[in-house]
């Protein structure tokens, strides 16, 4: 769950309009760690997405808001499907491969298609960063 709440906070973080000021960073990850905790509780992803969309607001630029309710529904959305499929999916075979070029042989992650060590495979197919709109 905790990388959940990382990458949603590292997509949100080039739009907070305080910039590098520490508190503000603190409270976005809270609010993120939060949500995905309430994601996990059975929060219907719409009804979460709102809520932290007013959570995270106050700490945005104006220019940045639609911006930024775009990037929180779709990481809301897509931690919602990753849920879902955990819950049904038998664990499978990781689909990366070592440096030899051969498979990886490891269990995935319950849900996923890579093991703790490929991970950053499937990072690489999620929503891309926003360029910031400037
Ligand atoms: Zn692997």
């Amino acid at each position: 769950m905790y990388e959940h709440s990382r990458r949603m906070f590292t997509a949100l973080l080039p739009l907070l309009s305080a910039g590098d000021d520490l508190e503000t960073k603190r409270r976005l990850l809270h609010h993120c760690e939060v949500a995905v905790r309430r994601l996990g509780e059975g929060e219907a992803p719409g009804r979460l997405t709102q809520r932290l969309f007013l959570e995270v607001r106050p700490l945005i630029g104006p220019s940045d808001a639609l911006t930024a309710l775009e990037l929180v529904e779709r990481h809301v959305n897509a931690l919602h499907h990753a849920t879902l499929r955990a819950r049904v999916a038998p664990i499978t075979r990781c689909a990366g491969r070592n440096r030899r070029g051969r498979p990886c042989g490891r269990d995935a992650m319950r849900g996923q298609d890579y093991c703790t060590s490929h991970r950053d495979l499937a990072d690489a197919t999620l929503p891309p960063p926003v360029a910031r709109q400037r």
